[in-house]
């Protein structure tokens, strides 16, 4: 069943759990996406990013009727989309969500090309996802990881003013492998849903945040948890040993790296509460 972000992201606000978010760059790990929400009876959101495949519209289209398929509720989401160029690509393509991620550029700027941005896809039915203050780059974590955090109070006026569906918040995350080891301000959290009671939350750079903190998270007012890097190294860790064996079958290779990510996923899944909650 193909739905908005927005519909799964409210279910789980109401039903006190958390959904995965990750991010596919092909059929094969689509389908491993919808295998495993169907496996776990769960709501999915498929994240792509719109420079990780040549052809996007395509992939979109596939993942498009994957959903419609499914038995389970999946939302497609357009993950940082930078610009005028990628909201046009994510319309024209039939995401059900967008992300404007505006998040480098000054508040009042960010506000005005979100509002933009929700003008449009509200009117076609697209849920909106922003980001306010910065998640950066975990190699780079002893400076992203501690600069630019969300200000709750900016955080309710940001929705106040823009209308968005969601907000991606940066609270100690960061996008990739951690240079160290991540703090998460969970006070701020907290600040954070106090004053914006009726606004699901977004977490970025969920590989690597562990699983005592992304569980806490989930259980402190996050609603979707992005992960990338971590599915991806387990299906590479899965691939690295199918292939140990020179005699291995071509045909199982593929599949031996879909199976570490679809288990990986299967992990966070099960540790958001997600697994039965499918409508
Ligand atoms: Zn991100």
């Amino acid at each position: 069943m193909l739905v908005t972000m927005k519909a799964i992201l409210l279910h789980a606000k109401e039903n006190n759990y958390g959904v995965t978010a990750p991010n596919i760059q092909n059929e094969d790990m689509a389908r491993a996406v919808v295998r495993v929400a169907e496996k776990c009876n769960a709501p999915m959101i498929i994240d792509i990013n719109s420079w990780v495949h040549p052809d996007i519209p395509w992939l979109v289209n596939f993942c498009r009727d994957l959903a419609i398929r499914s038995t389970v509720p999946i939302a497609i989401n357009l993950d940082h989309g930078k610009n005028y160029h990628d909201m046009i690509l994510g319309i024209r393509s039939g995401f059900t969500s967008i992300m404007v991620d505006r998040s480098s550029l000054p508040y009042e700027e960010n506000v005005a090309q979100t509002k933009e941005v929700v003008k449009m896809c509200h009117e076609l039915n697209i849920s909106v996802e922003a980001e306010l203050g910065h998640v950066g780059q975990g190699e780079q974590y002893d400076t992203d990881g501690i600069s630019n955090l969300t200000v709750p109070e900016e955080a309710s006026q940001f929705i106040k003013e823009t209308g968005v569906d969601c907000l991606a918040v940066a609270i100690g995350t960061a996008h990739g492998r951690y240079s160290g080891v991540p703090h998460i301000d969970f006070d701020r959290l907290a600040k954070i849903v106090e004053l914006c009671p009726d606004t699901p939350l977004v977490l970025h750079g969920g590989s690597g945040t562990g699983d005592a903190n992304l569980k806490k998270a989930v259980h402190s007012g996050i609603q979707k948890v992005n992960l990338a890097t971590e599915l991806v190294v387990a299906g590479r860790d899965t691939l690295a040993k199918f292939i140990q064996n020179p005699k291995f079958d071509k045909w199982e290779l593929m599949p031996s790296f879909i199976k570490g990510y679809s288990d990986k996923l299967e992990h966070y899944v099960r540790l958001f509460d997600q697994a039965d909650k499918a409508w």
